[in-house]
């Protein structure tokens, strides 16, 4: 284990810092504030990485650069609402509470608003893979980061275009892609170039083995370095004078510092210290597919189909859906005959009702402008955090661990931390 590099030069006991919330980007937070001389405890309802960060496509996207809201997604918002197998939803039962959050996505859109945003996905995902690899390198993990590449792909002729101007816009970002088509194309994906017209290869892309899996083998780095977990709901989080009290059921904790990493539940603890933040909660599903022989060799991504495949060790997975439906609301089961009908759609092999399948779904935490908060609370300084990684939270994860931290101890940080304050809105 490397020396902590602050909080070490006395013989003054460490300082200790609570995390709350042990999915990926909390994990990566205990990780990092240990790498700096602190005593961590974690603190999470369940075991560590069974929300939203228990079932994602285990894909490092860095190549999604836009922000969720600009002109084009609100153009096509319709067509998708519209369509049965479409990936947008909006369940009646929660439109009512979602009205003001969709006017802030819609305000995001304007054109001046939409390239701020870019920049600030820009600096995180440019920093993600360094920061990815640090953090794996530091616990002996490094076999869990796969450089995979990725496929978009598209089914329609006409639009090769498009992928023209996509390679082309990716350049301006410094990402490398390769248009690809007939024989290429089924050099790279065998079992799906019969139903494609054309793809982009990113022979860049990297994804994880297992998203699950590294959840789990961050939390074990994590205690074997002296590490404490609470299984407990936290109910409250309190600045006093120059500490913070975390309040269970059954106790109250006290740290010199705590960080708010509660994904997209983070809303009501955060109302509890006086700030408001229009986060969401962006459900999202997925199948995974005991699909034996039939393998994809990296992540791919239907641009028409707006769906996402990646070959994991758990399965086949298939992910997709943006459903504005709040955190209450049971799953819907058409969401998963939609995953089915697009999945069997470019691989007709998985037109098999006897292949084992488990279905699930999360919640991405998701603010308007698609930027997550990073910051410190304005007037408690010794509180911190660090959500609304929205679908690129298990990309962004390391690399904002690093940024939080960095502000708890005061460094330098290595990106401009100012489109993530917490109190923007
Ligand atoms: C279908 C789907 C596919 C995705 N694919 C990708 C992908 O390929 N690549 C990518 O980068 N991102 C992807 N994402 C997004 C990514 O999974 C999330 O952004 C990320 O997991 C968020 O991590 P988190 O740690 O902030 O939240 P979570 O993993 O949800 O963790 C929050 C934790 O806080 C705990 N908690 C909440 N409130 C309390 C409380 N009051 N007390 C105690 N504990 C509490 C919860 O129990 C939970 O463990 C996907 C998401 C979905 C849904």
């Amino acid at each position: 284990m490397p020396l902590p590099d602050s909080n070490i030069t006395t013989d003054a006991p460490p300082l200790t810092v609570g995390i709350v919330g042990a999915g990926i980007i909390g994990l990566c937070t205990a990780l990092e504030a240990q790498r700096k001389g602190y005593r961590v405890t974690l603190l999470d309802r369940s075991e560590p990485g069974l929300g939203a960060s228990f079932g994602n496509a285990g894909y490092l996207a860095t190549e999604l650069m836009d922000p969720l809201s600009n002109l084009k997604t609100l153009r096509s918002a319709l067509p998708m609402w519209l369509n049965p197998h479409g990936p947008l939803s909006l369940p009646m039962g929660h439109l009512h509470k979602i009205l003001p959050w969709l006017v802030r996505f819609i305000c995001a859109a304007r054109p001046a608003n939409a390239a701020k945003n870019r920049d600030g996905l820009e600096q995180l995902n440019t920093e993600s893979i360094p920061a990815w690899k640090r953090c794996l390198s530091d616990i002996d993990a490094r076999e869990l980061l796969v450089k995979s590449g990725y496929l978009l792909v598209w089914e329609t002729p006409s639009k090769l275009d498009d992928a023209k101007q996509h390679a082309i816009y990716m350049a301006q970002f410094g990402i490398k892609t390769e248009l690809v088509q007939g024989e290429r194309l089924a050099q790279l994906e065998p079992e799906m170039a019969n139903n494609l017209s054309h793809a982009l290869y990113f022979p860049e892309a990297y994804r994880v083995r297992e998203p699950y899996q590294l959840c789990k083998m961050l939390f074990s780095a994590f205690m074997a370095r002296d590490g404490s977990f609470i299984r407990q709901e936290v109910q409250a989080v309190r600045p006093q004078k120059k500490r913070v009290s975390v309040q269970t059921p059954e106790d109250m904790h006290q740290f010199d510092h705590a960080i708010i990493c509660t994904g997209a539940w983070s809303k009501q603890l955060l109302k509890g210290v006086g700030l408001d933040v229009p986060l969401e909660a962006e459900r999202g599903y997925h199948l995974t597919i005991d699909a034996g022989n039939i393998r994809l060799n990296q992540p791919i991504g239907s641009v028409e189909r707006r769906f996402v495949m990646s070959p994991l060790d758990s399965g086949l997975r298939v992910v997709g859906m943006t459903e504005l439906g709040g955190l209450d609301l049971k799953p819907v089961k058409r969401r998963f005959a939609s995953l089915r009908h697009h999945s069997r759609k470019l691989m007709s092999r998985l037109n098999d009702s006897t292949l084992p399948v488990s279905e699930w779904m999360g919640h991405r935490p998701t603010l308007p402008d698609s930027l997550p908060v990073i910051d410190k609370h304005p007037h408690h300084p010794q509180l911190l955090f660090a959500f609304g990684n929205q679908h690129l939270g298990l990309t962004q994860a390391a690399i904002s661990a690093e940024l939080v931290v960095g502000l708890m101890i005061g460094s330098d940080t290595k990106i401009n931390c100012e489109p993530y304050r917490v109190n923007r809105f």
